[in-house]
């Protein structure tokens, strides 16, 4: 290397380590925490400290969401037309757009997503703003024909403030999820980012205002779940709460909100199975079981991550897996021929090792990977694994890993597909790979799921649903579904002539 060129690497590490101090953001101003802690976030590729970051309490949040309060109920974004807010929205997205490359690499240091699987996230999150511009402007009430006496009709109206909790696994997209429909509808927002990840939150909390968002519409606080998600999740103040997250957190967050009657949309766990008929292509089968359980780390709430294969076709289709898995090339998430990065955290790491380890003490075949690839010292790196012979009361069969890692079980019949299939608490996607037209449908509308693809994996249309049943969730977003989340709808009553109204309590005439 010459000289010139390693002080450019120096250089390019040097501005890699610099990160600003992550700060909430309370009624249009980047604060301290008001006793002004902070805590540190750590690369995964090093587990080095990354970003020092504003440790948030209940008094901050006290301060966020009295901002966002008065911002609803005395402020002009509820008020505006739905012109002027989708005008909003779409500044929103071309900033997204222009500062893409920027907020992707803020990403990917924070979450170890190989850059090369990015872009993808990055535009989703630019669309969903250009998204929900377009579903207020096209929004329409409801009118009801009852005679000439009389006028119903509905109004949408915004709820409030709503408090949107987030996970640390795909945190840019995420959030704009449900950031678009919520400032749609006219509420304010309070958002709480994972504390793993919260440098794409701070930055789009500056894009929103360079967008012209008025103060106090958009808040953010930092902090941990147990010190700022917590107190929003219970707070008076708040009128809704989004969550996405793990299933235990989901419960607790729901019975928080209970004695305010806060309305909840949760979106949990999965395990989600992907089921292989003998008659499927079994190369198609392949290349999306591979694709759905290792991109994004293999930490995606829709992985399929449990492979049920009929059993003709099980060891031709685990063993090509197990092949593909052995060179999947894990590495630096910045280098664009990565495929694999690291896990977001070392407690996390543990937390996979310790799955694949209790699969081999059950008696499981651990086929590819499960341990750390020895190029790869440092950070929180797992080879791409897939365990083979699990049966149904190994607990890597029905537990939600959260990483890399896919397990294997054949079966015999579609009757034992489907009663696998919906062998675990959780219903959040599902994955049917058959060439029998009828037998599809049927295993799709029999299987507990809130999404299936049939011969397809993970690509969605914006206006559709997305959500699950059982463990993974209640509620839906996406769509029309979300916006009606984020929404009252009134109806209103009118009386167009003078129909008689009865005198209660009068006496009648003689
Ligand atoms: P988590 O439940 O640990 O944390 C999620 C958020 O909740 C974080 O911001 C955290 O600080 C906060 N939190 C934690 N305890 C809290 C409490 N007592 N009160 C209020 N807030 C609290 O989840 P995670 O580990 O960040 O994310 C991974 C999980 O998210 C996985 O289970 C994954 O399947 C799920 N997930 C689901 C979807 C979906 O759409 N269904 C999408 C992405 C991730």
């Amino acid at each position: 290397m010459e000289i010139g060129q390693s002080n450019a690497v120096e250089q390019q590490a040097v501005e890699r380590r610099l990160v600003p101090t992550q700060r909430h953001l309370i009624d249009g101003r980047f604060t301290d925490s008001l006793d002004g802690t902070t805590f540190c976030t750590l690369d995964p590729t090093t587990n080095r400290p990354l970003a020092e970051v504003a440790d948030g309490k209940s008094a901050d949040v006290d301060a966020a969401v009295n901002a966002a309060r008065r911002a609803f109920d005395e402020g002009i974004w509820p008020r505006l037309s739905v012109a002027e807010r989708a005008k909003t929205l779409r500044r929103i997205a071309n900033l997204l757009r222009i500062h893409a490359d920027e907020l992707i690499e803020l990403e990917v240091r924070d979450i170890g997503m190989p850059i090369a699987q990015m872009h993808g996230l990055a535009a989703r999150a630019a669309e969903n703003f250009d998204y929900y511009a377009g579903v207020i402007t096209e929004l329409h009430g409801r009118s009801f024909q009852v005679g000439d006496q009389f006028l119903n009709y509905t109004v949408h109206k915004p709820v409030g403030v709503a408090g949107l909790i987030m996970p640390w696994n795909a945190p840019l997209m995420l959030s704009t999820w449900r950031i678009a429909p919520a400032l749609a509808a006219g509420n304010t927002i309070v958002l709480k980012p994972a504390e793993w990840s919260p440098l794409t939150a701070t930055r789009l909390a500056e894009l929103l205002g360079q967008a012209g968002l008025p103060d106090g519409v958009f808040n953010l606080v930092h902090g941990s779940g147990e010190g700022a998600g917590a107190p929003l999740s219970r707070h008076p103040g708040v009128n809704l709460i989004c969550f996405t997250g793990e299933t235990a957190t989901g419960s607790t967050i729901i019975a928080a909100g209970a004695p305010t009657l806060k309305r909840s949309s949760v979106e949990l766990g999965g395990k989600s199975p992907v089921v292989v008929f003998a008659d499927a292509d079994p190369g198609l089968a392949v290349d999306a079981a591979v694709a759905q359980i290792f991109t994004m780390n293999g930490q995606r709430c829709t992985a399929g991550s449990r492979l049920l294969v009929e059993r003709p076709l099980y060891d031709r289709v685990v063993g090509a897996i197990a092949e593909r898995a052995r060179n999947i090339r894990v590495g630096d998430p910045f280098d664009k021929r990565t495929e694999l990065g690291p896990l977001i955290h070392p407690e996390h790491y543990e937390r996979v090792l310790g799955y694949i380890a209790s699969a081999r003490e059950e008696g499981a075949t651990i086929l590819a990977g499960g341990d750390r690839p020895e190029h790869l010292p440092d950070g929180n790196y797992l080879k791409a694994t897939v365990i083979g012979d699990v049966t149904e009361t190994m607990r890597v069969f029905s537990e939600e890993i959260f990483g890399p890692v896919l397990v294997a079980t054949p079966f015999d019949g579609e009757d034992e597909a489907i009663r696998l299939a919906n062998a675990t608490q959780y219903g959040l996607a599902a994955y049917v790979w058959t060439n029998d037209i009828r037998r599809a449908h049927r295993v799709a509308h029999a299987i507990d799921t809130g999404m299936c693809w049939i011969n397809s994996q993970n690509v969605r249309d914006l206006r559709t649903p997305f959500g699950g049943v059982k463990a993974s969730g209640i509620g839906r977003e996406g769509g029309d579904y979300a916006f009606e989340f984020y929404c009252d709808v009134e109806i209103v009553h009118v009386a167009l002539g003078m129909h008689p109204i009865p005198r209660l309590g009068l006496a009648g005439p003689d």
